[in-house]
């Protein structure tokens, strides 16, 4: 059977880009909803350097037409924005949205082999980036064949290197007249323009571009306004913008909501903190390792966090144990959970007002305006009903146009009926709250950010110890899991506890930290099918009866 959203459907521009939607349009945008003294704006949490939105609209055209005019950008060209949190990311993001281009976000920490891997997928021609990831990003460009001049600062200086002051002086430098023409829609097609480009790795293999349309964006942020109640709020941009639900909730949403958002440029806990005080954040939306830190770490008690009134949480599996000990030391919040993906621009469900409860907590929320769920037999393909566990199929206006240039997963992931295959195994309940329980899709989930096994296969099977090697999430305290390494060796070398240090240390050397390895375990073989697929589950079940045979 199909589980509908029990709220109405959403009603959205569908002629709009999101720069329009956000800027330009009576009915959506805050600069014509609000009078300009209650216009809300992005702040720095550690420089307090603040833009509202009638300066983001500014800066981004100035920058629009820096790029369009003196540094070639056109329509559909993509720009990495290779950043921290910082105010100035919703600037370039929308002077890129602003010329018809794509954003693509990439996690400031990657080595030169990622951020050489991102640019090539997301076949960027442009990166926007911050001092600290410059050298990096030098390197990386030189491997995609992006020249240095197309290389900028989104905020800070290096020598060398265009900054963000620089660009919006020769932004200016045009006249208000001179300014870059907005891209439109073209007539006769829908917004179905891709504005956004946000790695994933889907159900298998290495991290993909997912293209996610300018309709995906201003749909999504329809659908959780229609149900986020309608007070004032500050939101603490705690999560990184590179992410799906980061580019959402602390970009798209705050404008959307006209709500003013805090940027945390670099999360440490005392960093965290001080921001909630400081700023008197109203809202938290947090991955489920902040929700354990927030719960066990002794310094939150030395602050006084009583401002925030709601308490969110998605990306990954909350335990209840851990939704026990947050009611416990917040109670006076509430509480909402959020489940979604890359693939699906961030939320599926989300909980209402009405059950903004820790009672409610234990599951991921209700079906979004105009989104729609099947729960299938794994092994049948079977429809199944209300409280029968079986795959999530989504179907939605948030659904992801694709994955660029791969075609073969595209197919296999968005179904040719509009139903997007989650991987994630879950049941829908006689109330509407949908329960999630497993993920079959090979992802690893470390701190809310993904891990793509086929990713550190391929970076194992480099180490010419390494005959074959199959990776998979096992439980963790804090980040909730980590990658683990099965390790064959090649003939005559022999299994030591030093050769499994400088492998961890071999995969610690190049990549991001979120990727490290918790441990390995040396076997004699990987299980696999005639077809040569790495059987995960039989792994799986091996890791739940601890070391030993299969
Ligand atoms: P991402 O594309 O990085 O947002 O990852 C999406 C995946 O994270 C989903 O397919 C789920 O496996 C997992 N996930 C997201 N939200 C939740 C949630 N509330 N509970 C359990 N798993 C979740």
């Amino acid at each position: 059977m199909l589980f509908r959203s029990q709220y109405p459907d959403i009603e959205y521009p569908t002629d709009l880009t999101v720069w329009e939607w956000a800027f330009e349009d009576a009915r959506h945008s805050p600069l014509f909803r609000f009078p300009p003294n209650e216009v809300a704006g992005f702040t720095n949490a550690a420089t307090q350097e603040r833009l509202d939105f009638f300066q983001v609209k500014e800066h981004s055209t100035q920058l629009c037409t820096a790029l369009v005019k003196r540094y070639g950008l056109q329509e559909t060209d993509t720009v990495s924005l290779f950043s921290q949190n910082t105010i100035w990311y919703p600037v370039a993001m929308y002077a890129v949205l602003r010329a018809g281009g794509k954003v693509n976000g990439a996690s400031p920490a990657y080595s030169v082999d990622e951020m050489t891997h991102a640019l090539k997928t997301a076949d960027a021609k442009y990166i926007m980036t911050v001092p600290n990831s410059i050298k990096v990003a030098l390197a990386a460009a030189k491997e995609a064949g992006i020249p240095k001049e197309r290389i900028f600062l989104l905020e800070g200086e290096v020598e060398g290197y265009t900054t963000m002051k620089q660009l919006l002086e020769i932004g200016k430098s045009y006249g208000n007249d001179g300014q870059t023409p907005i891209y439109r829609i073209p007539k006769g097609r829908t917004n179905d323009v891709c504005g956004f480009l946000t790695f994933s790795s889907g159900t298998t293999g290495l991290p993909k571009a997912v293209m996610l349309s300018h309709k995906n964006m201003i749909a999504q942020c329809q659908q959780l306004k229609d149900v986020a109640g309608s007070d004032k709020k500050r939101f603490l941009a705690s999560l990184p913008l590179f992410h799906i639900s980061g580019l959402v909730r602390f970009v798209n949403w705050p404008i959307a909501s006209n709500d003013e958002c805090i940027m945390l440029p670099h999360f440490t806990m005392t960093a965290f903190l001080d921001a909630i005080v400081k700023y008197k954040i109203t809202d938290l939306t947090l991955v489920p390792s902040i929700v354990i830190r927030l719960v066990r770490d002794p310094i939150v008690n030395n602050y006084d966090i009583t401002s925030v009134k709601l308490i969110a949480c998605g990306a990954a599996p909350l335990g209840q144990e851990i939704l026990q000990e947050l009611e416990k030391k917040m109670p006076w919040t509430g509480f909402r959970q959020s489940y979604g993906m890359t693939e699906s621009c961030c939320c599926l469900t989300t909980h209402p007002p009405e059950f903004y409860s820790y009672k409610y907590a234990n599951s991921g929320g209700m079906l979004l305006g105009s989104t729609t769920v099947k729960v299938t037999d794994v092994s049948t393909g079977r429809e199944l009903g209300p409280n029968e566990t079986g795959e999530l199929l989504a179907k939605g206006p948030q659904i992801a146009m694709g994955y660029l240039a791969n075609a073969k997963e595209t197919a296999e992931t968005f179904g040719a009926d509009g139903f997007l295959r989650t991987g994630d195994i879950g049941s829908i309940d006689d109330q509407g709250f949908i329960h999630i329980v497993d993920r079959i899709k090979e992802m690893i989930k470390v701190k809310g950010q993904q891990v793509a096994p086929a990713e550190l296969e391929h970076l194992l099977l480099s180490h010419p110890d390494v005959e074959d090697c199959a990776v998979l999430g096992v439980p963790d305290e804090y980040s909730v899991e980590r990658p683990k390494a099965y390790i064959v060796l090649k003939p005559g070398v022999e299994p030591s506890d030093a050769l499994g240090k400088a492998l961890i240390q071999y995969v610690k050397e190049r990549r991001v930290r979120y990727k490290w390895l918790k441990e390995i375990e040396y076997i004699a073989e990987i299980p696999k099918s005639p077809s040569s697929k790495i059987l995960r589950r039989e792994l799986r079940e091996k890791e739940k009866r601890g070391k030993g045979g299969f």
